[in-house]
């Protein structure tokens, strides 16, 4: 039986202890509940027991979750692939995009933030281990990308996300997270402000904690298989 409440301690226990193992503070890292393909009153249930950030991968899925729920506490992130002719609708509805990976996606999104609405949080999607099937930015065009997207004056860049290739140990898990973490240092170092590691999901957020991480994405161990 799925036990959200149950679930959620037991997540933020394994976070608490991941952090104290590597000495970082546990409330530097936040927990994204990752909701696709859950009904929505899995969601209400979650937030019942204080989860309040919650991801969706599929624009109208999320829209219509969004919409339904209509409540200010919660905060809702972008994780999925952004097709051009959706951006509107994600401007429109989410507070956070996890993932921009090209120029165009970015200036549509400022360009189409409702005016009433403070800033879209972004996160710049990186291709951490360069597969020819998966989204992300290419490291050798990052730099130039973060600075375009820093210039867009409805958007605030926060940071960088990753979903690295699928690795079974803790070790090799860590390499394309601490990756990152060095991707984001260099990035601030050409005077952007980064504050936002997104990394990690469901079988490797230990790594991606180790590493830096600051806001986890989790869907699995929380709401169960889709
Ligand atoms: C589905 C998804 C997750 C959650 O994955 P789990 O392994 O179920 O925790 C996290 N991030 C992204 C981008 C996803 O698409």
């Amino acid at each position: 039986m799925l036990n959200i409440k149950k679930n959620l301690s037991t997540l933020n226990k394994n976070m608490v202890n991941a952090a104290n193992e590597c000495d970082r503070d546990a409330k530097s890292i936040s927990l994204l509940a990752v909701s696709k393909k859950h009904p929505i009153e899995l969601i209400k249930e979650a937030h019942a027991h204080g989860q309040n950030h919650f991801g969706e991968n599929f624009v109208q899925e999320g829209v219509d979750k969004i919409r339904t729920i209509k409540s200010d506490k919660l905060c809702w992130h972008f994780i999925g692939h952004i097709q051009s002719n959706k951006t509107r609708v994600i401007a429109e509805h989410f507070d956070w995009v996890h993932t921009v990976d090209r120029i165009k996606i970015a200036e549509r999104l400022s360009r189409q933030r409702p005016i009433k609405a403070t800033s879209l949080n972004v996160c710049v999607q990186v291709n951490i281990d360069n597969e020819i099937a998966k989204s992300g930015v290419h490291m050798s065009d990052l730099v130039k990308l973060c600075q375009a997207i820093d210039e867009l004056p409805n958007l605030t860049l926060r940071g960088l996300m990753c979903i690295p290739a699928t690795r079974d140990k803790y070790k090799e898990q860590r390499k394309p997270f601490a990756e990152l973490y060095q991707q984001k240092k260099l990035l601030n170092e050409h005077n952007l402000k980064l504050d936002t590691l997104s990394m990690g999901m469901t079988n490797d957020f230990q790594a991606a904690i180790k590493e830096g991480a600051t806001i986890i994405r989790i869907g699995t161990a929380l709401f169960g298989s889709r």
